[in-house]
């Protein structure tokens, strides 16, 4: 597949919508610029209506001039929008519940007053000349019916694409592809991803649109998001350059760097098992692991740890092989032999399982000391140097 897919990335709306997050204005300005920098094609970057700093933030965005689409989230409302237009944003999305459930219980109305709110608020954005997202909220649990007519009224009236939302993550990749196939075939509408990662399946899921024919997906830094998070920026960038071989030419260098701003901001840090940019995922301790990586990368990496912005770490511990031992000791310049690296790994080993964890650079120089020592043998200062 060599097609356009554009990146939406919600990590100043949805990202900031998870229980207990809150950015500061100067945090998001500093975040789009980055979003912008890294090759992202629109940011949604807040809800005008609320007011306040939210607003000024949105404005302050906008006057930065980034080489970015700037879109303001609605609802079905006029004077919603009329925010967003006072913000000078060039796109907004304006969002309503499609399901039953919500039009039930959330809502309470019926599906025609759905419709029609959807469409008078399509209308006006697009009076303005605005870029209109329909997102029809809760997409995942609405009957497919609806969800059809839903997005042939939004094209009608004018809107340039359908947000199908997994909102509350419940949906998985085969019966989505389904679903986005239809509409794309019936309706011909473009369409976002918007997944949410309650079953761990946002990337799969927004991977599983795109196949069926999506051509925006939704993301945010990190998958940060309300309960587990939406689909993470950089998994499905890389995920679509890699699996998919969708290059979208993104500055990827500066993922690890990204989620380590907006980890700190979110005070959320990146976990070390954090697919893409995790520390963990370039660090390599068990023996066959490590042979491998040193004598070619490949064999254990998809990908180098540069193209993400972070360094290949062997780390030795309990798992650790000779060929590590005597890699690791060459970086001191210092060279073993087999039988040196041997006896070296047996201590490695033994302490490894005693503290229950990997060991420092300086454990492992304080065994070779210990054992030169044991052997009568002059320790060579200048090689540690
Ligand atoms: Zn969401």
């Amino acid at each position: 597949m060599g097609r356009k897919i554009k990146i939406v990335d919600t990590t100043l709306r949805d990202g900031e919508q998870t229980a207990g997050v809150v950015f500061a204005n100067e945090e998001k300005i500093r975040i789009a610029k980055l979003l912008a920098e890294i090759g992202v094609q629109q940011i949604e970057a807040g809800i005008p209506v609320m007011g306040g700093d939210e607003k000024k933030a949105i404005k302050s965005i906008v006057e930065a001039d980034l080489d970015v689409s700037v879109m303001a989230w609605n609802r079905a409302v006029i004077s919603d929008i009329k925010e967003s237009i006072d913000c000078g944003v060039d796109a907004v999305a304006i969002s309503i519940s499609t399901s039953d459930i919500h039009i039930k219980h959330k809502l309470k109305r019926d599906r025609d007053w759905v419709l029609k709110n959807m469409v008078e608020a399509t209308r006006f954005a697009k009076k303005h000349n605005l870029y209109v997202s329909v997102n029809a909220e809760d997409s995942s649990r609405t009957d497919m019916d609806f969800l059809l007519r839903f997005a042939k009224e939004a094209k009608e009236a004018g809107a340039d694409r359908l947000r199908y939302c997994d909102t509350v993550g419940t949906m998985e990749p085969f019966q989505l592809y389904e679903q986005v196939k239809l509409i794309r075939n019936e309706i011909g509408i473009d369409v976002e991803m918007h997944t949410h990662n309650d079953f761990g399946l946002a990337t799969a899921n927004a991977l599983a649109g795109v196949k069926a024919g999506a051509n925006y997906v939704g993301v945010t830094v990190g998958g940060l998001g309300e309960r587990a998070g939406n689909a993470a920026l950089e998994e499905v960038v890389m995920a679509l350059k890699y699996l998919y071989n969708i290059d979208l030419n993104f500055k990827t260098s500066k993922f690890r760097e990204l989620n380590e701003y907006v980890g700190m901001a979110s005070n959320r840090p990146v976990p070390a098992w954090k697919p893409i940019v995790g520390s963990n995922m370039f660090a390599h301790e068990s023996g066959i692991h490590t042979d491998g990586v040193i004598k070619n990368a490949s064999t254990y990496e998809i990908f180098s740890p540069e193209e993400v912005g972070l360094t290949r770490q062997i780390v030795i511990g309990k798992h650790s092989g000779r060929n590590a031992i005597i890699n690791k000791f060459k970086e001191y310049g210092i060279s073993l032999n087999n039988d040196e690296a041997t006896e070296i790994l047996k201590e490695v080993r033994s302490l490894a399982v005693k503290l229950k964890r990997a060991l420092f650079d300086k454990e492992l120089v304080y065994i070779y000391q210990d054992l030169k020592q044991e052997r009568g043998e002059e320790w060579e200062e200048e090689k540690l140097s």
